[in-house]
């Protein structure tokens, strides 16, 4: 038996879509309920009768029925990706993680779920290990926290407006492109800072996209 989760779910109807969904894609039901989150956002547990699922394609159809339908859980299945709490645990020795957890989706869905796991991981490091004392505004946020944050994941190029990884370990040619990651990553730990919620972080070349460096740029009004 597996039970899936299902966010995005706050309209009314939707446990009914959802429920007709499986039924006519043939997965044999065998309990459908509306819960709540902590947050109070409305979310449809499905449990059916199997023990494997492609998570990525369902998520996929899924998001075809409805652009706000999301998977947020797969519960009975034994899945080998790593949890974004295995990443936590483990930082800074996370590259495998994050490799193995990219890999775990469809490329439709890779990229924006490195995004999500690294906003969480990159939040969570800077209340650890970085939320102490006055809080900083950019660029010397950048300077002081996040550069030396980053420095533990791989070598760092630097300048008030952008992040070079001179070897990123969640990059290469010919390899799954796990370095969103990143992008999530730094936007979530400048999020996290009072003064810095205004940066927004963008990739701006890639080594899986033939550049020689993976950069990101940042935005960010004075
Ligand atoms: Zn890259």
């Amino acid at each position: 038996m597996l039970t899936i989760t299902i966010s995005g779910a706050d309209k009314s109807g939707a446990l009914a879509r959802i429920s007709t969904f499986f039924v006519r894609k043939g997965y044999p039901l065998k309990g459908q309920q509306v819960t709540e989150s902590a947050s109070g956002a409305k979310l449809v547990k499905i449990s059916l009768a199997i023990t494997q699922l492609d998570k990525a394609k369902l998520a996929a159809e899924l998001r075809s029925l409805n652009p706000d339908f999301r998977v947020v859980s797969i519960e009975g299945v034994e899945s080998s990706a790593p949890s974004i709490k295995d990443m936590a645990d483990q930082f800074p020795d996370i590259a495998p993680l994050v490799r193995a957890y990219g890999e775990s989706f469809g490329s439709e869905s890779r990229d924006r779920e490195l995004v999500e796991a690294g906003e969480k991981i990159g939040a969570f490091q800077y209340e650890k290990e970085w939320s102490f004392g006055s809080p900083l505004k950019m660029p010397v946020a950048l300077r002081r926290t996040l550069v030396p944050a980053l420095e533990t994941l791989g070598k760092v190029d630097a300048t008030d407006t952008d992040v070079t990884l001179l070897d990123s370990p969640f990059c290469g040619t010919g390899k799954i492109a796990c370095c969103e990651f990143l992008t999530g990553f730094m936007q979530g730990f400048l999020d996290a800072g009072p003064l810095t919620q205004n940066t927004r972080v963008q990739k701006a070349a890639c080594r899986a996209k033939g550049n020689s460096r993976c950069t990101y740029t940042f935005t960010y009004d004075l």
